[in-house]
C-alpha cells in the first residue's frame, strides 16, 4: 500500500473491506485496535506497527503503508539497500547475488546491506568490551535493529531507552555511506537519487519517517518484500551473471533469523529472543532489574526473526532453511577487514552524532492525582463487568473496556452482557 499521508502508525484498515471480525483486534499485542459503532476496526490507541493484525486479517483489509515500487513515486536514481530476508524467498537454487542482480534490472544501483551487518557485529563488540568493567555500565544492552521493539519500549517500558545500544542500525549506516560515496564520487547530483531500503518489516516506513534516535533518517523510503517479489521472480529468468554485487559472508545474511545478530558476535553472555509475547515478557523481566548478567539482548518481534515478517513472501520455516543453507555456504567467517572496522569505530564512524533518548511516548500525561482516580474508576467499572472476555462490547477485553469507560472514549451500555441481564 502506497504512502498517502504522514502518519504516527504505518499499518493501515481498509473499512471497505473490513466485516468487523474482531480478529486483528483480538490479535494486537498492546490492544490498539477497537471496533464500535461503525462496525469496522479502528486503531485507536499507540499502535507499534508489529503487523500481527495484518497476518490474522482474513479479508486482506489490513496494510502496512510503505513507499510502494511504483518507479513514479521513487526518486530519479533509485538506490537498493536489500535485507537479506530477501534472498530467502525463492527457491534454494536461487543465489543472493541473482536477487541483486534482477534486482539491478529496475533499480539503478543495488547494495548488499548485509556486509554492513559484519562491520556493525564488530562495533557490538568493541562497545561491550568497553563496557565490561566499567562502574555504572547500563546493562543488559538490547539491539537497536528491530523497530516495532523500539517503539514498544518507547511506548510501554520507557526505563528501558536507555539501554538501548548507542550505535546506528545497519540500515542507517549503509544508507549513510551510499549517500556520502555517490555524493563525494559526484555520481548524481543529490537532488536526484534516494536510498530505498527493501524490507520484511510493517514498521520500517515509520522508523524512517519518525526515527527515534536521528534527527532525521538517512533512508528515503522502504518498499515491501511482497511488493517487488514478482517484479525479481520474473527478472530471474534470463539473467546475465556480469558483476558480483554479492558481498557478505553467512555471518551477515544469518541475520534473517532470530540469533543470527548475536551469532556474528565473539564469545560473551548474549540472548536472542522472538516473538511479540515472549519479548514483552523478557523486556517486563529486565525493568524488574533481572538478566544483569546478560551483556546483550537481540530482540525480534516477529518469531523466528526477521524471515517471519508481515511483508515476506515464503513460509517463515522454509526461509529459515534457506538462510541456514546460505550461512553454510558463505561460511562463518567475516569478509571485513577487522583492523579497518576497529579504526572506523574508534572514529566514531558507528554512532550517530548528537544522539538523543527520545521522551517516553505516551498517550497521557495525567498528574499523579488523576492518574489514581483514573485507576479507582477503572476498578469501579470493572468490578461490574460479568468478566467474560467476550469482545461484543468492541474493545478486545473487559479490563481494556473499563478503560474505555473511565476515558469516557464509550458508555456502560456498550457491555452486551450486562444489557442482556437487565433485559432479563
Ligand atoms: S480482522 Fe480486523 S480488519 Fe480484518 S475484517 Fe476482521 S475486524 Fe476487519
Ligand atoms: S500493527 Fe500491531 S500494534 Fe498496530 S494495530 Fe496492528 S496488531 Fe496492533
Amino acid at each position: 500500500m502506497e504512502q498517502t499521508h504522514p502518519a504516527l502508525h504505518y499499518v493501515q484498515i481498509d473499512e471497505k473491506r473490513c466485516t468487523g471480525c474482531v480478529l486483528c483486534m483480538k490479535a494486537c499485542p498492546v490492544k490498539a485496535i477497537r471496533v464500535r459503532d461503525r462496525g469496522v476496526a479502528e486503531i485507536v490507541g499507540a499502535c507499534i506497527d508489529c503487523g500481527e493484525c495484518i497476518r490474522v486479517c482474513p479479508h486482506g483489509a489490513v496494510k502496512a503503508i510503505t513507499t510502494g515500487s511504483d518507479p513514479s513515486k521513487l526518486s530519479r536514481y533509485t538506490i537498493i539497500s536489500a535485507s537479506p530476508v530477501l534472498y530467502a524467498q525463492f527457491d534454494e537454487e536461487v543465489m543472493p547475488n541473482e536477487v541483486l542482480l534482477a534486482l539491478r534490472k529496475v533499480f539503478r544501483y543495488i547494495y548488499d546491506q548485509a556486509y554492513i551487518h559484519e562491520l556493525y557485529n564488530v562495533a557490538v563488540e568493541l562497545h561491550l568490551k568497553e563496557n565490561r568493567g566499567k562502574e555504572g555500565a547500563v546493562r543488559p544492552l538490547i539491539s537497536p535493529v528491530c523497530p516495532v521493539v523500539n517503539r514498544l519500549i518507547r511506548y510501554r517500558f520507557p526505563s528501558l531507552l536507555k539501554n538501548i545500544i548507542p550505535i546506528m542500525t545497519p540500515r542507517e549506516i549503509a544508507a549513510r555511506e551510499l549517500k556520502k560515496r555517490l555524493y563525494c564520487e559526484k555520481v548524481f547530483d543529490t537532488s536526484e537519487f534516494g536510498v530505498y531500503h527493501i524490507t520484511p518489516c510493517s514498521a520500517k516506513m515509520g522508523s524512517i519517517n519518525y526515527p527515534m534516535f536521528l534527527d532525521s533518517s538517512y533512508l528515503d523510503g522502504a518498499l515491501g518484500i511482497n511488493e517487488v517479489y514478482e517484479l525479481i521472480s520474473k527478472n530471474l529468468r534470463d539473467l546475465e551473471e556480469d558483476v558480483i554485487l554479492h558481498r557478505s559472508s553467512g555471518v551477515g545474511i544469518g541475520w534473517g533469523v532470530s540469533g543470527g545478530e548475536i551469532a556474528g558476535l565473539e564469545d560473551g553472555n548474549f540472548l536472542a529472543v522472538s516473538g511479540l509475547s515472549e519479548t514483552i515478557r523478557y523486556l517486563e523481566k529486565i525493568e524488574m532489574g533481572l538478566f544483569e548478567n546478560i551483556e546483550y539482548f537481540e530482540f525480534r518481534a516477529c518469531l523466528e526473526g526477521c524471515i517471519g515478517g508481515p511483508l515476506t513472501v515464503a513460509d517463515r520455516y522454509q526461509a529459515k532453511r534457506t538462510v541456514a543453507r546460505f550461512v553454510r555456504m558463505f561460511g562463518h567467517e567475516k569478509r571485513l577487514k577487522y583492523a579497518q572496522a576497529e579504526k572506523a569505530y574508534h572514529d566514531g564512524w558507528f554512532f550517530n552524532e548528537g544522539r538523543k533518548i527520545p521522551l517516553a511516548a505516551t498517550n497521557r500525561k495525567l498528574s499523579l492525582s488523576d492518574a489514581l482516580a483514573r485507576q479507582k474508576k477503572i476498578e469501579e467499572v470493572f468490578r461490574k463487568l460479568p468478566g467474560k472476555e467476550c469482545g461484543l462490547c468492541g474493545s478486545p477485553d473487559c479490563r481494556t473496556f473499563a478503560e474505555d469507560v473511565a476515558d469516557g472514549q464509550v458508555g456502560m451500555e456498550r457491555c452486551v452482557l450486562l444489557n442482556r441481564e437487565k433485559t432479563k
